[in-house]
């Protein structure tokens, strides 16, 4: 699909976007939560995706469209940061593919929440037939050329990062240290803690865990690795190349997105196109259990930056 905008916005946007797009793109839905999805991400993960595919399928009753979902398996909610400073990251702790899931069943909190979302995905599946639901764990791109590409640009040239920081959002706090957006991850103990160096010559990265003591260097295709959020988002949209990027809605995530952005930019050259993306409305997430029908048809219908389940 070809399209002149870049942001398409609520019921309308949803109304062009399922004009002009064809058979067989994808749609990149988002990251799948480390929580329990909220009535919001339900909206924008589910519905927005499957009011795109019954539109697909109004055009051609043998049309699928592949909607697809991220597990951001090897980033973290466990790097330490000051106060009002996210982006200066000391690693800590494990990425989701190495944290304990919440109740010792699977192996990891990632793995967690990816089987508690296959029940959302066949939910999908029965209320727009026309959607092919893929799952990919980002810790699976790595040998993507794209991926690779925003992976080294944050291990080679962090500094440069911050600038975009700097520049999608000029109120963003940011010191010069510490700038860490992605490093080595213990192949031992998972553990991140630890300065990770890089070698761009040889593509390699070194590593002493800080918990372990264990000592390690490989390619980095091969040592596990993670990412901060931005440049992971950043990473599989350079990989997956969707034709549709849905968003978080409200302001607040404008600069995230213009990041997202400014990563593919710096990370795969000035050919780089940044996708096209669909923001739903907000939405008070406080009551739960809308059937996904109901939030389809909400989608369709409510064309205002605020909504309210009915
Ligand atoms: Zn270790």
């Amino acid at each position: 699909m070809t399209t002149t905008e870049q942001l398409y916005r609520n019921a309308a946007g949803l109304a062009e976007i399922g004009e002009v797009i064809q058979p067989d793109d994808a749609v990149y839905a988002g990251e799948i939560p480390m929580a329990a999805l909220t009535e919001a991400d339900r909206l924008r993960l589910l519905a927005y995706p499957g009011s795109l595919a019954r539109r697909v399928r109004r055009r051609s009753q043998t049309a699928r469209l592949r909607v697809i979902y991220v597990v951001p398996d090897c980033a973290t909610d466990e790097a330490a940061f000051e106060p009002g400073r996210p982006f200066n990251l000391t690693p800590r702790g494990r990425a989701y593919n190495r944290q304990p899931d919440p109740e010792a069943a699977d192996p990891s909190r990632a793995h967690y929440w990816e089987a508690l979302f296959d029940a959302h995905a066949e939910e999908l599946k029965d209320s727009a037939r026309s959607a092919d639901v893929e799952i990919v764990r980002a810790s699976e791109l790595v040998n993507n050329s794209g991926f690779l590409s925003v992976l080294r640009l944050a291990l080679r040239s962090p500094g440069q990062i911050a600038d975009a920081v700097r520049e999608s959002n000029p109120a963003a706090e940011i010191d010069e240290k510490p700038l860490v957006f992605a490093g080595a991850a213990c192949r031992e103990c998972g553990s991140i803690n630890g300065s990770t160096d890089y070698d761009p010559d040889w593509d390699r990265a070194q590593f002493e865990c800080e918990d372990c003591d264990h000592s390690q260097e490989a390619d980095i295709q091969e040592q596990p690795m993670w990412m901060q959020e931005d440049v992971l988002r950043a990473a599989t949209i350079a990989a997956l190349n969707p034709a549709v990027v849905i968003r978080r809605p409200a302001a607040k995530w404008d600069a995230r997105e213009d990041l997202v952005d400014s990563l593919l930019m710096l990370a795969v050259g000035d050919g780089a196109q940044p996708p096209t993306r669909l923001m739903p409305p907000s939405l008070d997430s406080e009551q739960g259990g809308t059937p996904l029908k109901d939030l389809i048809r909400l989608a369709d219908d409510w064309d205002e930056d605020y909504a309210e389940l009915p």
